[in-house]
């Protein structure tokens, strides 16, 4: 436990959601005054969250004056740093912390911390599990599930795994990983960082802040934004690389033949890749993370195999639905980005009728090009504004189709497709133009292919 917890009596959190909510419940538990700002309505089952424990809050409003009589500031993930109240009260001298930098503070759990642009939620679940597996007290948290301290205001536990978004790390102070991985870094999220790729990938790179040579460091060896970073810096942790090149004997993951080898300390685990519950390059590459993690912790390798071979795939990322008539339907609602979508066109052996669309994040589809042009042969364009997808597709794939609805878009591919063919929502896109959010997506995209 960090000692910077008897330091604070009296905080204040920015943001009423899970984190925001969270990091006020565990301060009341610790016996610290938290007092909960939103700048926007905080959602009824927060709210009832706070009443319920007696917490102060404020919505639609940050009354400044009040904010600054505070000795701690908590920073939810979603407010961005240029938010007039953070300039405000960095102004005022007040320290403004994370709420993983917060719940830091109050346990002594081996932390195994996961970022990266795509497969985050994948490795931690499948990290969680095969800990699971093992008979291991661990708790996934973090960006999936509940965030780490609501689970911390509820009970601690000797492991957590945690899923960490960029926007997490940015306000970390003392917060250590014991085992840290990078899954990727390709362009996401840049509208918060000035759209430039090199402040997104430094971020990123904090995850390693605080590190000590007992401490891991996981990452992508094939990922070059990855690879000239290391380069540039000095890194305590020692590094456990993973790659699909053929195994060379180094420490990490890699490949020989159609095996997948983790090597510990000379010491090496080999599975088939067709024993990996997930399929698919990008799973390689998650499943040799969670396993490197796994291994790392002393699993034993019957342990780690039973773990990557039972894993349930996570919903909406690149998930089989159903075979109708002959044809394949995939939901990879989760694929928000052009990173993810790559991965699963990749992954696709027939053609494609490819659902794709939503809001554009500054998206460059240069990358999926050749992948198009080989194996998708329509494109269901799903979105308000779809031109950039038509004006960038048009000419390398003969049917293109404009919808603007998922029950349109499944109805226009199940006519279009024939035998063989497979449907893939795989958008590339975020999805609050016509839906709540992937999630909502995914699921009407299942609904509507159910109800074929
Ligand atoms: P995150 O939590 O980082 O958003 P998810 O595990 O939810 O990642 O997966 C998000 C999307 O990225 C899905 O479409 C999934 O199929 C794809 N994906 C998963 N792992 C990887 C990876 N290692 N590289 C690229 N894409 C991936």
């Amino acid at each position: 436990m960090h000692q910077d917890r008897n330091n604070y009596k009296k905080i204040a959190v920015l943001g009423g959601g899970e984190s925001g909510c969270g990091a006020a419940l565990l301060a009341k538990k610790h016996g610290i005054y938290a007092f909960v700002s939103d700048s926007m309505t905080i959602k009824p089952a927060y709210k009832t969250d706070l009443t319920d424990h007696h917490i102060d809050f404020e919505e639609n409003n940050h009354t400044e004056s009040l904010l600054a009589t505070f000795e701690l500031i908590i920073k939810s993930p979603g407010i961005p740093d240029n938010a007039p109240i953070i300039n405000f009260l960095r102004g005022k001298n007040i320290p403004i912390v994370s709420e993983i930098e917060f719940g830091y503070w109050f346990t002594n759990a081996t932390l195994v911390c996961i970022t990266g642009s795509n497969g985050k939620t994948t490795t931690a679940l499948l990290t969680g599990h095969i800990l699971e597996t093992a008979g291991l007290d661990v708790c996934v948290a973090g960006n999936v599930g509940q965030s780490f301290a609501r689970q911390l205001s509820i009970s601690d536990h000797d492991y957590f795994v945690l899923e960490i978004s960029s926007f997490q790390l940015d306000d970390i102070r003392h917060f250590k990983a014991d085992i840290a991985v990078i899954t990727n870094i390709t362009p996401d999220h840049l509208d918060r960082y000035e759209h430039s790729f090199d402040k997104y990938a430094d971020s990123k790179f904090r995850i390693l802040n605080n590190q000590t040579d007992q401490d891991a460091f996981i990452y992508c060896a094939d990922d070059t934004t990855i690879i000239s970073r290391i380069a540039g810096r000095k890194i305590s942790a020692k590094q456990y690389p993973f790659s699909l090149k053929p195994y060379e004997g180094i420490e990490g993951g890699a490949i020989h033949e159609y095996n997948i080898i983790i090597n510990i300390h000379q010491n090496t685990l080999t599975m088939t890749l067709e024993q990996l519950a997930l399929q698919g390059k990008h799973n390689v590459y998650n499943s040799m993370a969670a396993g490197i993690s796994a291994k790392l912790l002393q699993i034993r390798k019957e342990s780690i195999k039973q773990g990557l071979s039972d894993f349930q795939n996570v919903a909406h990322r690149l998930e089989y639905v159903a075979n109708v008539h002959g044809v394949s339907y995939y939901n990879d609602s989760k694929a928000t980005n052009v990173n993810s979508t790559w991965y699963a066109l990749e992954n696709m052996q027939r053609p494609v009728v490819w659902i794709a669309g939503g809001v554009d994040k500054g998206n460059d589809y240069t990358d999926l090009l050749p992948l198009v042009k080989s194996k998708v042969k329509a494109i269901i364009c799903l979105g308000l504004d779809n031109k950039k997808l038509i004006e960038t597709f048009g000419s390398l794939v003969d049917q293109v189709y404009e919808v603007r609805s998922m029950g349109q878009a499944v109805m226009v591919a199940s006519e279009i497709s024939s035998n063989d063919d497979v449907v893939l929502l795989s958008p590339a896109c975020a999805s609050f133009d016509l839906f709540d959010n992937y999630e909502d997506r995914g699921i009407r995209f299942k609904e509507a292919v159910k109800s074929l």
